[in-house]
């Protein structure tokens, strides 16, 4: 135990930046609170642009070695990554539940084993990945992935290690190197993460960690003309700013943004099961980036859906998130608390009524919400909140339902409840998402392509599209032995 670890129900988690394979400490530091009950886990190191150059120096230095690294070989410690997070996966369980007030349950049972299964996917993907031989005029045509280089790898509080993970995994996997830079809210799961990698045997600088406020150290990670790629999960005035900033080194980008996704319920769907996935968007306290948080509903079972809807969420448990029983755990952040407030109030002050909630629970909850009467451009149906706060509106047909579902700027995902498949065919074909469910929500496949349209995101991740990311594709053209050029 050193003056730079903080302990979190007896898991020691360094508090330092991970450069080069060596702790490393600012002189100014922030503090990390637990939104569970506001009290000050520790002080974190405080990075600037001297720490974000520190790391992207030494991720452009381990580079050679680990590009060069055999394919099985990087496939192998990948593995070895996923073991130590299956060992130590109840430690990084609660220490993320204390950090973002995310369900203990769903962390031990669904997130970490995803965390895990992250590793060991890109690395399986990573042994079978090829393309076919071609021949041009008996020339053959031999497709390479080749690594990039070092790669900054930028992530937010609301799923820390899974979504830091899912870029992680495939830019290691790909031969590439990495600055992970978690949110500031959140920085510890990567901390332990930085100690995992090294025990498992990832060379030094391969993958380095750099903690700091974005404003502060963002700029020089994504603005460094060494840096070959850039994914970024977050919002969209994030990225934005990210966006230019890799402007001036023409860097490549990868935006997983925001979403404002709607679940239609079609007078035909099942209505227990429509309810259900309904309910399921209070997931995370609503912190969902694919929540589909607008309800369209057909009139003619508005009424039976919402009476359900009303019972279902009455039953949810809302408290303290390392408590079994619990459903819904505080939100993130005074800040965001206040967020999520300013929408709800303005939106009633504008002519909605909440069904249920409509404001502040006691410290830092929010009651869950449901709004209706309100207009689809208003400001509740177009921005994202990220809070446990979902909207109703209801609609006559399905050419309504769709024109209403794909008038936003966003376009992360859509839910389709109904039971009639030709129906969903229709529907789903219109849909402007890059994700669209039927009579599901949240079944996600590591070899599905990821992404957002429009405002949601720029490009897509998933089983072969991450190496196409990750990754600098060369075709080699060769010619037939003897091949005389004036043939
Ligand atoms: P955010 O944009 O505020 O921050 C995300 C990350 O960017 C943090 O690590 C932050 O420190 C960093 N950052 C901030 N300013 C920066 C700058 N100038 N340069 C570089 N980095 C900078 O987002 P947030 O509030 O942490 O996350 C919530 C958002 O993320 C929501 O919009 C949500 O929908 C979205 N999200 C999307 C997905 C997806 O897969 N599409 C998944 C989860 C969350």
């Amino acid at each position: 135990m050193t003056e730079h670890t903080l302990t979190v129900a007896g898991v020691a988690v360094d508090t330092r930046h991970w450069i080069g394979g060596e702790r490393v400490a600012s002189t100014e530091t922030f503090p990390d609170v637990s939104p569970i009950d506001g009290s000050v886990l520790g002080e974190i190191s405080r990075g600037t642009a001297v720490e974000a150059t520190a790391a992207v120096a030494a991720a452009k230095a381990s580079f050679p070695a680990w590009a060069a690294t055999p394919r099985a070989e990087r496939a192998r410690i990948l593995h070895a990554i996923a073991d130590g997070v299956e060992k130590r996966l109840e430690e990084l369980a609660i220490v993320e539940t204390t950090d973002n007030g995310a369900l203990l349950r769903s962390h031990r049972r669904g997130v970490m084993p995803r965390v895990a299964h992250n590793f060991r996917f890109f690395a399986d993907w990573l042994l079978k990945l090829e393309h076919e031989d071609f021949e041009t005029r008996g020339h053959t045509n031999h497709v390479s992935w080749d690594p990039a280089g070092p790669c900054v790898l930028i992530t937010p509080w609301n799923a820390p290690l899974m979504l830091a993970t899912w870029k992680v995994a495939p830019a290691l996997a790909a031969g590439n190197t990495v600055v992970l830079k978690p949110a500031e809210w959140t920085p510890l799961t990567a901390s332990l993460l930085a100690d995992i990698a090294a025990e498992a045997g990832l060379p030094a600088g391969v993958l380095n960690v750099v903690q700091g406020y974005g404003s502060e150290i963002g700029d020089a990670l994504t603005s460094h003309p060494d840096v070959r790629r850039i994914s970024f999960t977050g919002s969209v005035p994030t990225a934005k700013r990210i966006s230019a900033s890799a402007a001036a080194n023409l860097t490549p980008l990868s935006l997983e943004l925001g979403g404002k996704s709607p679940l239609l319920v079609f007078a035909d769907a099942d209505l227990d099961l429509a309810v259900d996935l309904a309910v399921e968007q209070y997931d995370n306290a609503g912190q969902v980036c694919l929540a589909a948080t607008r309800f369209l509903v057909q009139e003619s079972v508005a009424e039976e859906f919402t009476r359900r809807f009303v019972e279902k969420a009455g039953q949810l448990t809302q408290g303290d998130p390392r408590d079994e029983a619990t459903d819904i755990g505080p939100n993130i952040h005074p800040r965001q608390l206040e967020k999520i407030d300013g929408f709800v109030q303005r939106a009633i002050a504008a002519g909605a009524r909440a069904v249920i909630g409509g404001h502040r629970g006691d410290g830092q909850y929010y009651a869950p919400t449901l709004l209706t009467d309100v207009a689809q451009d208003s400001e509740i149906v177009q921005e994202e909140v990220f809070g446990p706060v979902l909207t109703l509106q209801t609609f006559a047909d399905e050419d309504e339902a769709v024109r209403l579902a794909n008038d936003t700027r966003f376009g992360l995902a859509a839910t389709v409840a109904t039971g009639d498949p030709e129906r969903a065919e229709r529907v789903t074909a219109q849909l402007v998402a890059g994700t669209v469910w039927t009579n599901c929500f949240f079944v996600r496949d590591l070899q599905a392509p990821f992404g957002g349209s429009r405002h949601s995101g720029v490009g897509r991740e998933g089983g072969t599209w991450s190496f196409d990311f990750y990754c600098d594709l060369k075709n080699t053209v060769t010619a037939p032995k003897g091949w005389q050029s004036h043939e």
